[in-house]
């Protein structure tokens, strides 16, 4: 019975059923589209992030209660369109990535700006206090009244964190990543220091780099995840790690994000939003000088 002993079971490997064959199979299939970077998270994260939220928002008050329902009823023919979503916050992302990298991948320099401007820190308990669009509108005008800023592309987003020093919360801090149609010199820092005034309790109110991979930075110009921004000091050096955001807090972020429409955190200067689907349209022809 020489054959019964090829096809005992335990030698049998049927194609796909090893995880590493599973794994190498759906690479196969479906390669990451060029302008997500590496390790852009997955449908299943998004779902199960989604999950994780709305359990957090069903134990909270009314209006949490709420949000926790507009998850609940997000389905594939019916998305909630929240951006409290993680899942359809995912998709809104892929398509910004998408018309953000086409933007950036039209000129060769382009800086990323992180910063924190001054006004923006909100009290814990206050974030619902924060009007997104009518703010975003004001930080637009500061970028159209910058003699140097106003030729340039800008694709950017309003981010926050929950800012917490020597384990003691501080407070919310509302700030900004910009990816900016030129070179990181002087000129540019010059520019987004008049524009933006730092916040005075940021250790580093102002990060520039020069953007080499297109994708990471326009995946991290609109973020979905938020976390705690913790500074402590190491061997007589401040650092800064992130944390997740505890329930109490998830349960006040998630109502903020639900209080506007998906995207209203994008700040644009020289492209525009075209229709329902995101679409980012270079509208001008601007100078690349530094
Ligand atoms: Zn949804």
């Amino acid at each position: 019975m020489s054959n019964a002993i090829n096809t005992t079971p335990s030698r049998v490997v049927e194609p796909g059923a090893h995880p590493a064959h599973r794994r190498r199979r759906r690479q196969r299939r479906r390669p990451s589209p060029p302008y997500l970077p590496n390790g852009f998270e997955t449908f299943e994260q998004a779902k199960e992030r989604r999950r994780h939220r709305r359990k957090v928002l069903r134990k909270g008050d009314r209006r949490a209660r709420f949000v926790a329902r507009v998850l609940r009823d997000c389905w594939p023919e019916t998305r909630c369109s929240s951006e409290a979503c993680p899942v359809c916050m995912r998709k809104f992302r892929k398509r910004f990535c998408r018309a953000a990298t086409k933007v950036i991948a039209s000129s060769p320099e382009w800086t990323r700006a992180s910063v924190i401007p001054s006004g923006l820190a909100v009290p814990l308990g206050k974030l619902n206090s924060v009007n997104v669009p009518n703010l975003v509108k004001a930080l637009r005008k500061r970028i159209e009244r910058s003699p140097y800023l106003r030729n340039r592309v800008v694709v950017g987003g309003l981010d926050v964190s929950l800012n917490v020093k020597e384990n003691v919360v501080q407070h919310w801090q509302l700030h900004l990543y910009l990816l900016i149609e030129a070179k990181r010199g002087r000129r540019l820092r010059a520019a987004v220091r008049t524009a933006f005034p730092p916040e005075p309790t940021a250790a580093r109110p102002y990060r520039f780099r020069t953007v080499r991979d297109f994708a990471a930075a326009s995946s991290y110009a609109y973020k979905s995840i938020f976390n705690r921004r913790s500074s402590y000091e190491k061997d007589g050096k401040p650092r800064t790690r992130n944390l997740p955001i505890k329930n109490d807090e998830l349960r006040e972020l998630c109502t903020f994000l639900d209080s506007f429409p998906i995207g209203a955190r994008l700040i644009l200067r020289g492209v525009r939003r075209n229709g329902e689907k995101l679409q980012t349209v270079k509208t001008k022809q601007v100078s690349t000088e530094a």
